[in-house]
């Protein structure tokens, strides 16, 4: 597939339920939502021997988990007065303090970070939530992912006198949890499971014991730890290596497992087995690097996507830089494949946040400038080929294009590590809608000169499916194909 098949591939694909009328012009856009962001991360520490330590436990695997959600950071925990809950608005460190922390004691801990995609981004909508009865039983739940089925369930569920404190889609599903309970917490999931659709990987406690679920496709991630005696659930497996615990398994889609004083137990549901659905995405961006999702490496996997770009490049370029940092490892496995220098041509400003910047166009110009520098030295009169793993909006490209060549290249080639971007996502991961994608209809030649690139190679989807050596089927790749 060279890049007008790809092109017609997206022709032949494209069903877009929202369509592509009114698109606005985004490669001119400088908003600051320049990449798809994923939904949450979870981390979860069940009977740590030293509940004094819990607490820092849960914040370092929390901190591993930042890039899934910057919003808000919670932790819920059985203190003196039962289950309560510790959280806020902002990245963990802005969250935790070292005092609260320090006194907190408590041997299980579930922990949440947040980036919303249904509900709006507001401390009431922060995680874990919690309910709790009169007698001060309670249930706490943790959830990465999206349902589908919400709105009938919240109408249904206001009718019957329901009332809702956010307006998070974890709510309807604790709502369930919490009207089921007196079955038993692993009854409550099962019974709740079987209502709710859509994309879930969640952690549930209450006062004995941490259940964890994900749905029968299995979209997002939910590993299996132990820490000594502890056991440790997570959304990734780097966040295990950092907290020093080893890998167990993964939690199977469809799957429920239990760890409380019964010990650890593995239920099956009627909906295990059903069509797996990893999401792919994943492995192209929303993943750490250094994560091992389905037993493969996230590096590898786009180390091995960013070699296949070397039959697709119209042009053999004089050295390959990465879009920092998100094509790195893509970059490295086309310089390799291509044997070519990798340069860090372009040093990006980590210690940046929101910034307080007016939408000027000098002070616009100034933040780039800020965010992101080349190394004019390495970049004048060369060919250069720019990795990115995906393009979404376009004006992260169009931004390290336009930097490339005031630094005097010679031509600037994007390359991008996976397919375009055809479809929204419905499961968790916040892509614009259709009308916003970059790469719909506008062919790759006029979207290379409205970035101004020199051309902009994608990656094929046999391309991932090669890189993943697994069979196409077990993955969603909606976003990209248009099969939901
Ligand atoms: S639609 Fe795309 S981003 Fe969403 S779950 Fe499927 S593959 Fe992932």
């Amino acid at each position: 597939m060279n890049n007008k098949d790809v092109q017609n591939w997206i022709a032949s694909k494209k069903n877009s339920p929202t369509g592509t009328s009114g698109r606005k012009d985004l490669l001119n856009d400088h908003s600051s939502d320049l990449r798809p962001r994923e939904k949450c991360g979870i981390f979860a520490v069940y009977n740590y021997p030293n509940p004094e330590k819990t607490a820092v436990i849960t914040y370092l695997g929390l901190l591993a988990l930042q890039h899934r959600g910057q919003e808000s950071a919670g932790i819920a925990f059985n203190g003196a007065a039962g289950l309560q809950c510790y959280k806020g608005m902002g990245l963990v460190d802005n969250v935790f303090s070292r005092s609260v922390l320090d006194s907190i004691r408590a041997s299980t801990i579930l922990g949440h970070i947040r980036y919303s995609t249904t509900g709006s981004s507001e401390a009431v909508n922060a995680q874990p939530l919690l309910a709790r009865s009169f007698d001060k039983k309670g249930i706490a739940l943790a959830h990465n992912g999206n349902l589908t089925n919400t709105r009938r369930l919240h109408n249904e569920q206001m009718q019957e006198g329901q009332i809702f404190h956010t307006t998070s889609d974890t709510e309807i599903l604790l709502s369930y949890l919490f009207r089921f309970r007196r079955e038993g917490l692993v009854r409550a999931v099962e019974k709740a499971i079987g209502i709710v659709r859509g994309a879930y990987a969640a952690v549930a406690i209450d006062e004995e014991q941490v259940v964890a679920f994900r749905d029968p496709g299995g979209y997002r991630p939910l590993v299996i730890g132990r820490l000594g005696e502890a056991y440790i659930f997570a959304s990734e497996t780097a966040a295990l290596d950092t907290v020093g615990a080893s890998f167990l398994r993964e939690v199977e889609p469809g799957e429920i497992v239990s760890v409380g004083p019964g010990g650890f137990k593995s239920y099956r549901t009627s909906q295990q087995g059903s069509k797996p659905s990893l999401c792919i995405f994943e492995y192209v961006y929303f993943a750490r690097p250094d994560s091992v999702i389905d037993g493969q490496s996230v590096h590898m996997v786009r180390k091995a996507v960013g070699s296949l770009l070397a039959g697709r490049i119209p042009v053999l370029p004089d050295m390959v830089i990465p879009s920092p940092d998100s094509g790195v490892s893509a970059a490295m496995g086309l310089a390799e494949a291509l044997n070519l220098p990798l340069e860090w041509a372009v040093h990006r400003n980590p210690y940046l946040g929101r910034t307080f910047i007016a939408p000027t166009q000098d002070e616009r110009e100034l933040a780039v400038r800020l965010k992101f520098n080349p190394i004019t030295g390495l970049i004048a009169g060369k060919k250069i080929a720019i990795v990115d793993d995906s393009l979404v909006r376009g004006t992260t490209a169009r931004i390290l294009t336009s930097l490339l060549r005031k630094s005097g290249a010679a031509e600037v080639h994007l390359c991008i590590a996976s397919p375009p971007y055809t479809n929204p996502c419905y499961y968790g991961i916040d892509i614009p809608v259709a009308e916003e994608l970059a790469a719909l209809d506008s062919g790759f030649d006029r979207l290379a000169e409205t970035i101004g690139a020199s051309s902009l190679t994608f990656s094929a989807p046999e391309d991932l499916y090669s890189a993943l050596g697994k069979d196409q089927s077990r993955y969603c790749t909606a976003c990209f194909s248009g099969d939901y």
